[in-house]
C-alpha cells in the first residue's frame, strides 16, 4: 500500500509574526486504512454494525494542523 508523506520546510518569518499556522495535505487515515469505520456489535441485538473511526470520524481521510512558534535564539 502506498503512503502519502509531506516534508515541511521551515523558514524564519519575513513578517512581524512569531506564530504561524499551517494546514498539511489531506491523507488517508492510517488508523482505519481509509475505510472510515470498523465492525462493531450492537449491544441489544448483537448485530454487526459499522462504528465510525475515532480518528477520522468516518471520512477515511485526515489532515495535520501545525502551529509553529518562532523564538529569539540566545546562542
Ligand atoms: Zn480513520
Amino acid at each position: 500500500m502506498s503512503k502519502t508523506k509531506q516534508i515541511l520546510e521551515l523558514c524564519s518569518p519575513t513578517l512581524k509574526a512569531k506564530k504561524e499556522h499551517l494546514k498539511g495535505l489531506t491523507q488517508t487515515c492510517n488508523y482505519c486504512s481509509g475505510n472510515g469505520w470498523f465492525w462493531g456489535r450492537d449491544e441489544e441485538t448483537f448485530e454487526g454494525i459499522k462504528v465510525p473511526c475515532p480518528m477520522c470520524g468516518g471520512s477515511g481521510r485526515m489532515y495535520p494542523e501545525i502551529t509553529i512558534e518562532w523564538k529569539p535564539s540566545k546562542e
